[in-house]
This record gives structure tokens, sequence and C-alpha cells, in this order.
């Protein structure tokens, strides 16, 4: 008997099965592509791609059909900087490397990252694990398993600085070994071995301190730290080539954002301080600018000084200049540093700026795929592509706010949230 049952199941697992497929009714689904609302589209779903999009497409009669004829469809959001590894309790004056365990910091992470995915964000590119070592990389595997949900991650893992740095922790006690958040690279030799450490143990990205933060801003010439030199720089780049790896540069302005520009960095994050100059050299390499407008905001009002008001408002002014000039402006937010679940408030930041809605939806799904290499893959609902597909109710294009009330997510054709009616 249990000969008989086990030939039959081999049997059964051998013949080809119909497949799954998802039907969704569109009622209007934004195209960021062709910076178009589009009317009453089906999109057929199977194996976690979309199979086939249009307003005359027959649904098959074993589909199961999602209605979202009162809704607005959109591309999976992709986030370009995120710290799933950060909760924003870290960003007091002692980093979690000294208050946390990496273990908790990864549970934390798991929750962090079902908020985000459940936020529409169907992919991420998570730009150091801020101290919490290779755990970035752990999450992404138990996401890319099923284990756990999550948007597909990209990862960094370490991110490289200076002695004396960003990151590197400062007003410790000298007498004491304290673990560093990121990997300490003072020479050339060792920011290239620190780049092998980190893809063997997994890293999909590199990423590099080029200047330092806030703290190491001049608060009379707004002056930031450089942290590398151009020849720096090419060292890291070329050798994450080697593996395939690109880079990404935290810089604000002055010479650390100008040297990773011209050192073949492929996105700037941040850089609030770049000068005009700056601004052409992004538009003639044709780097990516991750501009992460809102996390400057702080959330206790007394800290919002006047040197924190200067640090805005040349934001703003480098952003709206970026803009002008054509440069490639990715979608990225700093989540972690504040809410996970609440990256869409850099849509409201950039439109508030003067950026169309339906550009800003297009540097969060057409602008970000490009900088992660992944445009066949991911930013349109195209055939062929992921089935990475999100709903809102309204029209996100009149109305960016839209985006901060996603209602339904699906990410490679499984249906992650459907708040719908
Ligand atoms: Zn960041």
């Amino acid at each position: 008997m249990k000969k008989l049952f086990a030939a039959f199941l081999s049997l059964a697992v051998s013949l080809p099965l119909a497949a799954q497929v998802t039907a969704i009714k569109a009622g209007k689904m934004v195209d960021p592509k062709s910076r178009s609302v589009l009317s009453n589209q089906i999109i057929l779903v199977e194996d976690g791609k979309i199979k086939s999009v249009g307003t005359n497409i027959a649904i098959p009669d074993n589909a199961t059909v999602v209605d979202l004829s009162h809704y607005t469809v959109l591309p999976g959001l992709i986030d370009c900087h995120t710290h799933v590894l950060l909760q924003p309790e870290d960003e007091g004056a002692v980093p979690p490397v000294i208050t946390k365990s990496q273990a908790f910091r990864t549970v934390q992470a798991v929750a962090a990252a079902k908020k985000d995915l459940e936020a529409g964000f169907t992919t991420m590119r998570d730009v150091d694990s801020e101290g919490a070592g290779f755990a970035d990389v752990a999450v992404r595997d138990g996401i890319n398993k099923g284990i756990i949900p999550g948007p597909r991650l990209l990862v960094s893992t370490y991110a490289l600085t200076i002695t004396g740095g960003h990151m590197n922790l400062s007003g410790m006690n000298p007498d004491l070994n304290l673990p560093d958040p990121a990997a300490i690279t003072n020479t050339r030799e060792e920011m290239v071995n620190e780049v092998r450490r980190e893809v063997k143990y997994g890293a999909d990205w590199i990423k590099l301190y080029a200047t330092g933060t806030l703290r190491h801003v001049n608060p009379l010439t707004l002056e930031s730290l450089s942290q590398v030199s151009v020849e720096d720089i090419q060292a890291v780049v070329n050798e994450a080539k080697r593996w395939g790896k690109d880079v990404a540069a935290h810089a604000y302005g002055g010479d650390g954002a100008k040297n990773s520009i011209i050192g073949g960095v492929r996105s700037i994050e941040h850089g609030m301080l770049m000068d005009d100059a700056t601004i052409q050299l992004l538009v003639k390499h044709g780097t990516y600018w991750c501009p992460t407008l809102s996390v400057y905001f702080p959330h206790d009002q007394t800290e919002l000084n006047d040197f924190r008001k200067r640090i805005i408002q040349s934001h703003k002014e480098v952003f709206q200049k970026a803009m002008k000039a054509g440069v490639k402006i990715a979608f990225g937010t700093d989540v972690g540093a504040f809410e996970h679940g609440a990256g869409a408030q850099e849509f409201l930041r950039m439109v508030e700026y003067g950026m169309k809605p339906i550009d800003a939806i297009r540097s969060a799904t057409v602008t970000a795929s490009e900088l992660l290499r992944m445009e066949h893959q991911l930013g349109t609902v195209e055939a062929g592509k992921l089935a990475d597909i999100i709903a809102v109710e309204g029209d996100p294009v009149t109305d960016i706010n839209a985006l901060t009330k996603v209602a339904f997510v699906m990410k490679e054709g499984t249906i992650h949230k459907n708040f719908t009616k």
C-alpha cells in the first residue's frame, strides 16, 4: 500500500500542474515610464511574474481574481537608502552597538522589514547595517527563503570609514576596547581588503563614508569633512567591480562628494551641501543622487536649531538645482533613523520642494530600478517583469498623500497585504 502511494505521489509531482494564475483588475494604473495613468487594466500574474497586462486580456477560468477596480495600482516601490537594522531609538547619544545585542537587533529588523514591505516598499537597498555586522545578510536570506516577510533586500553589511570619521565611535573612553559600528579602513590596501571580506560574507553593495556626519560639518562655513581621495575611491570602485558590485558613497558635499563622483561611485547619498560644480559633475558622470530629504527634519523640535535649519535649507536648494540640471534622482529615505513603515513621507517632501508627483513616483520605481541595475525586472508593471504590485486609494498623481495609505502589496506574485474593501 505504501509503495503504491509513493508511486502515485511521484506520478502526481511529475505531472505538470495547471499554473496558478492571479488576475488583477486595476481601475487605474500608474505607468511611471510614460508618465501616464491608464484605466481598466487587467494584469495576469503567473510564477511570480507579470504574464500580460492591458485592457483586452481574457481572464482564465482557473484564475484567482483580485478586484482593485476602485484603486490605483502602481509598481512596487523601491527605497534606495534604508537601514533595516536601525531603529529610531538607536539615534540617541549611545549607539546600538553598545546598548543592544546583534541578536536583538535582528529580531527588531524582522519586524521592521515587514512594516516596510506593508508600506509598499517591495525592494530596498539597505546601505549599512550600522554595527550589526552581517545581520543584514541573514535578514535578506531569510526573506529570500520565504522564512520571514520583507522587501527584496540588497545589503551592504559594514560601511567603510576612517579613524575619527563617520560611524567611528567618538567621545568614548580610549581605555576601553569597544566594537566599531563601521569598518575602519585607513589605507587603500585596507579598503580593498575590506571590500573582499564583505563580498565574501554576502554584501550586494559597497557603502563608503566619503564625508563625515553632521558633527563634522563646520558650523560657520558648512564645509564637510572629506574622508577620501579620488584614488581611494577608484581603488574601492575597481575592487567592487571585480565582484560585480557597485559603490554608494555617503557624501554631504565638498571634496568628499567630488572625489566620489570622479572616482566612479554609482550613487551619492544625502549630498545636501553640494555646490553647483558638484551638481554638474553628477550630470556629467551620470551618477545617481539619493537625497534623503525628510530624515534631516528632527522629530524633536528643540533640535531644530539654526545650524539644522541651514542644513535643511541647503538641502532644499540643492534638490531644486539638481532637478533643474537633470540629475538622476533616486528615491531614498534613510528609514530606520525614523519609524519603519513611514518611508512614504519622503514623497511628500519631494513634492513640497517642487517635484511633480509622477516624477517622485518615477524616482522610486523606474530611476531606482536603473540605479540597482534591475530595470529589466523592476520599476514598471510590464509583461516579463517580477510581479511587484501595490495599490492605493485615490490618485497619487494628483495627491501624493495617497502613497502614505497603501492598501495592497504583492511581491513576486505573493500577496502580503490586502486591506481593500
Ligand atoms: Zn543612511
